[in-house]
């Protein structure tokens, strides 16, 4: 039968080639492979670590094209999405640019989704030679706009990519404890 009942859905956004989909198979299988073409799924797992079972789905989105559409976020994605995860790399200023106008237009686009919960993710901290974002600003932009902040390497380690997911999952019951 069906054993698990779909605790949260999360939602990865953020610019092209930052990382999305790294993180997301290094959540899932612990492991990082390198090249992970241009794919867009939507992946069912059960989270076990801690002694308890948490069954999510992760939506690993693509950046769209400029040509076809003028949003980069779609109704169906923040209707859909319990709690964000959006990504920038911290050798890529354009990306963080991204990830400001992304925040954005999640808070301001409709009541649902203006309080959803939302984690802003520095990745490629392993790259500290092309730095182009300090952690301060990451942190001070992630603060004022009431995101959780961290700064990993999904090529790296496991345990950063872990706290990001855990902590998302935490928010995602604390916002639900409220309504
Ligand atoms: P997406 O387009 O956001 O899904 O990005 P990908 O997950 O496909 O990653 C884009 C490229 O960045 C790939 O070549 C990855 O191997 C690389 N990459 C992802 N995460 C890291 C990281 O933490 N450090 C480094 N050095 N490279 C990374
Ligand atoms: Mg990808």
């Amino acid at each position: 039968g069906n054993q698990h009942k779909v605790e949260a859905n999360v939602l990865l956004l953020g610019a092209e080639n930052v990382g999305k989909s790294a993180l997301t198979v290094r959540f899932i299988t612990r492991r990082f492979i390198g090249e992970y073409g241009d794919i867009e799924s939507i992946y069912s797992h059960i989270d076990k670590t801690d002694g308890r079972e948490i069954a999510l789905n992760i939506w690993d989105s693509l950046y769209p094209q400029s040509c076809e559409t003028t949003e980069s976020i779609s109704d169906k994605q923040l209707q859909w999405a319990d709690g964000v995860i959006l990504v920038y790399s911290i050798c890529d200023r354009s990306s963080f640019e991204v990830v400001r106008q992304q925040v954005q237009l999640i808070r301001s686009t409709r009541k649902l989704s203006a309080s959803v919960p939302i984690i802003i993710v520095g990745n490629k901290r392993d790259l500290l030679h092309q730095r182009a974002v300090s952690s301060e600003e990451g942190r001070l932009f992630a603060l004022s706009a009431d995101c959780g902040f961290f700064e990993i390497s999904a090529a790296e380690t496991y345990h950063g990519v872990l706290l990001v997911f855990h902590e998302i999952l935490d928010l995602i019951k604390e916002s639900r404890a409220l309504k």
